[in-house]
């Protein structure tokens, strides 16, 4: 693409980070795509921090798992969960959160959960975005509207710095233009979920040191719990001296200029200390998800598409997922091998895993803030005390879901979808919590190491891998064939280690190009025409309704 063509493969409406990462699954996959942002570069206030250990996997494809792990809090900042009455009061409970940052693998993945706030992972993912040559970034470049037509969709968008108004034609659109997507209205598509509308300031703030000035010992989370409920978060950024200080109310949100920033941080710190209050930026919460991920040739990806209260730290996670499903179903689908309802499935595979996901920030997130503390929780007293010991359970109780979210992060999947091979017995449940290593038909490949440094999921993202585990694996030979009659990409993987064989749990498992299992048995397919046209989106009918969203 030249510096200012106006015609692209994919146009992206928004460089936040759901906006960069298509761009750079995109650019990795040699699509050209042009980004269109209106505002002049990555934030400068702080967001997202949390990147769970999913996310963390399409870093490493991407080669910036390393770069986005400099970037975290220092490996040995533990990521606990702390709930206190203030930083020098009472301790009412604490999560911890053992396998959560520093370098190494858990059992379940070759990356740990991180904590990277988007001061540092969005111009992490914009320089990657911006290293591929079919990709381009223009800042200060607002989308203005757009129409459709049966080739692809003519966007007017207008240039900040010269006040020019232009239009671009591009096959699709991806819309990532957050929660308050113009696109979305313009389509006109609701937002359906929970009523709540939560009114929040996020003060960023230097304090370093912090842990010295009291005894509760480095958190990555703090939740201050007062006598009128849990309206207080310390988040830590850069495991130094930089923190998100959430307060929350409508009269803050009201009038945050007159909001007393210092009195209120020496309030729950509960002394006064050395910081300094860098910004004070209002937002809002919502846990809702669009009605649509898709009008004709334009796609609903990241906020646009699905809101929730970020914290159990899923937003940005729900949406680097959008991003990975859709890059390669755009790929497909331009390059030719993509069947003509491939791109049908995006909606199909995403939409129930972003209702599942705001439901779970919602549920979690009201179990606290409907919290009523007792009066007397902060008090030196046996009442005070025996409040603290019931509620500490209570959190203990209900809360560890909100902060241990391996079934979500890896868990996840799309047994319903039209593109996988359905088995006659149900797909596993999903926990919150607990993730359980699965290749039944639309779960995330399993990792294992099956070489020195490379786990399975190192063998995945370009086109298809048909993996032939153990000794007695089935000749892939007619697969190949139809696969390649079809111009569908594969390759095959052969894989003897018997552990990871039984952790495949099938001789041969197919696996699509962003990692999912679209199909996986003990003998070759009888008619492996049948089983090509399935899982690259060629003729098919929704058989099935997608699992239900009731998560332990
Ligand atoms: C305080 C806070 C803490 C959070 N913590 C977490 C967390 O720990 N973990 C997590 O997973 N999520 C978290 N989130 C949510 C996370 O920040 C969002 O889910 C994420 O930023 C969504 O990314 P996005 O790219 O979809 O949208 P955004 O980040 O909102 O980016 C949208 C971009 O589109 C641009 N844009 C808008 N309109 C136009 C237009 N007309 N033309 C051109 N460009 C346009 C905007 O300028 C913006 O840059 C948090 C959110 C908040 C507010």
């Amino acid at each position: 693409m030249s510096p200012r063509s106006h015609e692209t493969a994919v146009l992206i409406v928004g460089a936040g980070p759901v906006g960069l990462a298509l761009a750079a699954d995109l650019g990795w996959r040699g699509v050209s795509c042009l980004v269109v942002e209106q505002g002049e570069g990555p934030p400068d206030h702080p967001r997202a921090s949390a990147l769970n250990a999913r996310s963390m996997e399409f870093m490493r494809r991407f080669g910036i798992a390393e770069a986005v792990r400099a970037a975290s809090a220092p490996e040995d900042f533990p990521h606990t969960a702390l709930y206190c009455t203030s930083l020098n009061g009472y301790e009412i409970a604490r999560i911890e959160r053992p396998e959560h940052g520093g370098k190494g693998a858990t059992t379940a993945s070759p990356e740990r959960p991180q904590r990277c706030n988007q001061l540092w992972l969005d111009p992490i993912l914009r320089d990657l975005a911006a290293s591929f040559a079919r990709v381009e970034l223009r800042y200060r470049c607002a989308f203005a509207e757009l129409t459709q037509s049966r080739d692809g969709v003519l966007t007017t968008v207008h240039d900040l710095a010269t006040d020019e108004r232009y239009r671009i034609a591009a096959r699709y659109v991806v819309d990532c233009s957050g929660g308050h997507s113009p696109i979305r209205r313009a389509f006109g598509i609701d937002m359906s979920g929970s009523a709540y509308v939560g009114h929040h300031l996020s003060i960023f703030v230097r304090a370093p040191r912090l842990w010295e000035h009291h005894p509760m010992g480095k958190a990555a989370l703090i939740m201050f719990v007062e006598p009128a409920g849990l309206w207080r978060n310390l988040v830590m950024l850069d495991g130094r001296e930089l923190y998100r200080f959430g307060i929350s109310g409508k009269a803050f949100f009201d009038a945050p200029v007159s909001v007393d920033a210092d009195g209120l941080f020496a309030e729950v710190v509960g002394k006064a200390v050395p910081h300094e209050v860098l910004s004070i930026r209002r937002w809002s919460a919502r846990n809702v998800v669009a009605e649509r991920y898709r009008v004709g040739d334009v796609f609903l990806a990241g906020d646009a598409a699905h809101l929730n209260h970020p914290a159990s730290g899923l937003g940005l996670n729900t949406g680097f997922g959008d991003a990975v499903d859709l890059a390669w179903k755009l790929e497909a689908t331009l390059a030719g091998w993509g069947g003509a309802r491939l791109l049908d499935s995006y909606e199909i595979e995403r939409r129930p895993v972003g209702v599942c996901n705001v439901g779970h920030a919602s549920d979690t997130y009201d179990t606290d803030r409907m919290r009523r503390p007792h009066p007397e929780i902060a008090q030196a007293t046996e009442a005070g005390a025996a409040a603290r010991r019931t509620l500490g359970e209570a959190i203990l109780r209900t809360q560890t879901r909100k902060y241990i979210t391996d079934g979500i992060a890896l868990g996840y999947g799309y047994d319903a979808s039209p593109i996988c091979w359905r088995e006659q017995s149900p797909a596993p449940p999903l926990t919150a919590s607990e993730y359980r290593p699965t290749s039944y038909p639309g779960s995330r490949a399993p990792h294992a190491w099956f070489a020195p440094a490379r786990s399975t999921l190192d063998a995945f993202g370009r086109g298809f891998v048909l993996m032939r585990l153990g000794a007695a694996a089935p000749d892939p030979a007619a697969i190949a064939g139809a696969f390649a009659q079809r111009g569908v990409p594969l390759s095959i993987l052969s894989v003897a280690d018997p552990a990871i064989a039984a952790l495949y749990e099938r001789r041969l498992v197919l696996v699509r190009p962003d990692g999912h299992v679209a199909w996986r048995a003990d003998a070759a397919p009888t008619d492996p025409s049948a089983l090509v046209e399935r899982v690259r989106g060629g003729v098919y009918s929704m058989e099935s309704e997608p699992r239900s969203q009731a998560m332990p």
